[in-house]
């Protein structure tokens, strides 16, 4: 009796073992919450996701936490923006984490950037000048035609990663993609007004939002991504805006205010703040409605005059 209790009891614990291991999800970290939301209508119940920044941050600059490495260190999967935008936190916690699969190497490391052709990118890099896009501009899930890139590419590292469930992240793609297309559309057109409105902003975030919604970005408070500015640079920045009639001054939610309220005061410009990433605002609760967040704000300040 006491023997076949204890032959039962292995075999259920290796029934049960098997089943957890049918059942285990997928343990996915995303850089931002953009690629977090992304994943989660990919991949659904397959997947256990978590985001490290929240929104709110610099995302140049999401500042380090130690929770990080060790949800970094149980990891299966990573999923990054790329393009190095994530350079002055990421490779630092991945040090520290430990984990072989989401190396840059392994599979378990799904760069979303590589199906975006990247704009800006320069011509020579010097980090010691503070550059913060030495493979260009980063700031790519503002578009949301880029956002499908991004989807794509993680639908594939997911794959890759998950064979097994290859037709159900590839279902979840079409739907998700389709739904996105549906959205896109409806922006293209409520964002008609917006066609040639010119703007700054504090940092080059919104090249590829201006880029999809046809506005014209005409300079940025910072002298160059990740410089501060001097005073000579603002005089020279208010006067291009005075020239070319530069109207609307955009501030990203984790830049100072100051400089930018005095800009657009001196200017006679109107100021609106933007989130950056989904979190940023509490409006901006999942990638759809972060991107009418940003399109509806300006749209808001372009036809309130
Ligand atoms: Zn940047």
């Amino acid at each position: 009796m006491k023997r076949f209790t204890l032959v039962s009891l292995s075999i259920m614990l290796m029934l049960l073992a098997s089943l957890t291991g049918a059942d285990a999800k997928l343990r996915v970290v995303a850089t931002i919450p953009d690629l977090a939301d992304m994943a989660r209508n990919i991949g659904g119940d397959l997947l256990e996701v978590k985001s490290l920044a929240t929104g709110v941050e610099d995302i140049h600059a999401v500042p380090m936490k130690p929770s990080f490495v060790i949800l970094l260190n149980r990891a299966d999967v990573l999923l990054l923006v790329g393009l190095e935008v994530e350079h002055a936190f990421l490779p630092a916690l991945l040090d520290a984490a430990r984990n072989p699969k989401i190396l840059p190497s392994a599979p378990g490391y799904i760069d979303c950037s590589i199906y975006v052709t990247p704009l800006e990118v320069p011509h020579s890099i010097d980090r010691t000048l503070g550059d913060q896009h030495p493979r260009g501009n980063p700031h790519i899930n503002l578009d949301p035609v880029a956002g499908k890139a991004m989807a794509r590419a993680m639908a594939d590292g997911l794959v890759r990663n998950d064979p097994e469930h290859e037709a159900t992240f590839k279902k979840n793609l079409a739907a998700y993609l389709a739904m996105l297309d549906t959205a896109i559309a409806r922006w293209q057109r409520e964002a008609m007004p917006l066609r040639g409105v010119k703007f700054i902003s504090y940092h080059p975030d919104l090249i590829y939002f201006a880029q999809r919604f046809g506005m014209e970005p005409a300079g940025t408070i910072e002298i160059r991504p990740g410089v501060d500015p001097t005073p000579s640079h603002i005089v020279a920045l208010e006067e291009r805006m005075q020239r070319e009639g530069v109207k609307l001054v955009v501030r990203e939610r984790h830049y100072p205010a100051g400089l930018a309220e005095t800009v657009a005061q001196r200017t006679g410009a109107k100021l609106i703040e933007l989130p950056v990433m989904v979190g940023g605002v509490p409006e901006a609760k999942d990638y759809v409605s972060f991107i009418d967040y940003n399109v509806r704000t300006m749209l808001k300040a372009v036809q309130g005059g």
